[in-house]
């Protein structure tokens, strides 16, 4: 096992790894920028190193800082938690070059799945199922019409190297296409730099389906069962439940069982997320994330598992500790993601933080990297805390939900916690019947006006 490990990233989800490898016995490097030196995972981890100043690019993003970090400090192996460096094919590489041990998938895989077209085909090869559309790139507006008539309006003009929901555009009708197909190219060009696009039917009331899986490398994966992310303002997931409140249990076992034995194929190592659109009873496949997704404690509450310990154990060659069989799920659980944004436009409001005061209690986890008078640093992603809350159903979860929100203080900045005590008043989510729009068109009429 490792002795000593660095962690590249900042906020909640450092000291959620600084914790794993604390409950292990190894030490931990924390890596901060200027603007971060005061931050609670530089407080929290055995050692910190300054690696640049406050922008991302010049400091969570540098690579010869990183690996410079490590050798400085001895540490053998690098977590990069998600975000940043996490999916960064080339940092891998430089990783394995530096004898440094990266604790994630390698770089093949992060590469194949870093780009849609090859993420897609691979799926399919390996028998998962997909959304309808172009086999490979669309080269010209030409090809995209004539694809488009096959396989039906609407439909949704994808970038190759997308990310993060841009270089998407939707066309209607055969009216739409053209220029859905030119803004599609235009801002994946500008945005990544390529400006290969690809064409899926476009579904129109699905609900976001993720499957959890994790591997060992060598040939053997597990599913831990599905997280519903629905609940997305600009594809962004700001509610997270687990298991899905639409999906049954044999329609878990057998899209858990595809994906499982899809990444076992492959020998992919440690945590991996194959997202689907699910509608009327059918997955299909969007994309895969090679690292631990934000979301990823409603599926470790259910499962009772830690799998950023899992990920160390075998990123250090370690079998994994779990096997199918002994996967159950128990209970429900439920996480919303606090952000410094003043509602309604959700515009980021960094800041001193007067008072924190964090819920607790049975069934409650809070991740977060505030306290009292921290501020938070204009440079980075709004995210604040995760609270998580688990129950032995879906209605107990809420009630906890609602529950701990009550005990929350966070003072000095605005957040979206009214946002989810709003939620929390609406039948839809009461009852759990919602899809990727719902919030969208729920946004529009209620909180436009406070
Ligand atoms: P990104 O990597 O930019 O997040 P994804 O491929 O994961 O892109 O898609 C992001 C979101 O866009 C999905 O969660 C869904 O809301 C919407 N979307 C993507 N493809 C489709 C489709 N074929 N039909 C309907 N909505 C889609």
């Amino acid at each position: 096992m490792f002795e000593k490990i660095l962690v590249a990233n900042r906020g909640e989800i450092a000291l959620r790894v600084i914790r794993a490898a604390r409950e292990m016995g190894i030490q931990t490097v924390a890596v901060h920028s200027t603007a971060d030196s005061d931050a609670m995972h530089v407080r929290m981890a055995d050692e910190s190193v300054c690696i640049g100043p406050p922008p991302g690019i010049d400091s969570y993003l540098s690579i010869p800082s990183i690996i410079a970090a490590c050798e400085i400090t001895g540490a053998q192996a690098i977590h990069p938690g998600y975000g940043f460096l996490s999916e960064n094919a080339n940092f891998v590489q430089i990783v394995e070059d530096h004898d440094l041990t990266f604790i994630g998938p390698t770089a093949k895989h992060i590469q194949v799945m870093g780009d849609k077209i090859t993420a897609k085909d691979t799926m399919k090869e390996l028998g998962v199922p997909c959304v309808p559309g172009s086999e490979g790139g669309v080269p010209d507006l030409e090809s995209a019409r004539a694809l488009c008539e096959d396989i039906g309006y609407p439909v949704i003009v994808k970038a190759t190297a997308g990310g993060g929901g841009r270089g998407m555009k939707v066309a209607e009708t055969a009216a739409d296409i053209d220029t859905a197909f030119r803004t599609a190219r235009s801002e994946a060009k500008a945005a990544f730099g390529n400006d290969e696009v690809y064409i899926e039917k476009y579904l129109t009331t699905p609900r976001h389906i993720e499957i959890q899986v994790f591997g060992d490398g060598k040939g053997k994966a597990v599913h831990l069962g599905e997280r519903d992310c629905s609940l997305q303002r600009r594809h962004q997931k700001v509610f997270e439940e687990a298991p899905g409140p639409c999906i049954s249990a044999e329609e878990r076992a057998k899209i858990g069982k595809v994906c499982a034995d899809a990444v076992a194929k492959i020998d992919y190592a440690g945590a991996g997320t194959i997202e689907f659109l699910y509608e009327k009873g059918e997955f299909y496949f969007i994309e895969m994330n090679t690292r631990l997704q934000v979301e990823h404690p409603v599926t470790e509450a259910i499962f009772g598992v830690d799998l950023v310990r899992e990920q160390i154990r075998v990123a250090a060659g370690l079998p994994m500790s779990f096997s199918q069989e002994n996967l159950d799920i128990n209970g429900h659980a439920i996480e919303v993601r606090i952000n410094a944004e003043k509602l309604p436009e959700f515009a980021p409001r960094p800041g001193r933080i007067s008072q924190f005061h964090a819920p607790g209690g049975l069934g409650v986890r809070m991740d977060s990297a505030l306290y009292d008078g921290y501020s938070i640093p204009p440079y980075y992603d709004s995210l604040i805390a995760k609270l998580i809350v688990h129950g032995p159903d879906r209605a107990s979860a809420l009630a906890r939900l609602d529950r701990a929100l009550g005990e929350l203080i966070v003072d000095g900045v605005e957040t979206t916690v009214p946002l989810f005590h709003a939620l929390l008043q609406e039948e839809d989510i009461l009852s759990g019947d919602y899809n990727i729009h719902w919030l969208e068109h729920w946004l529009e009429t209620n909180l436009r006006d406070g």
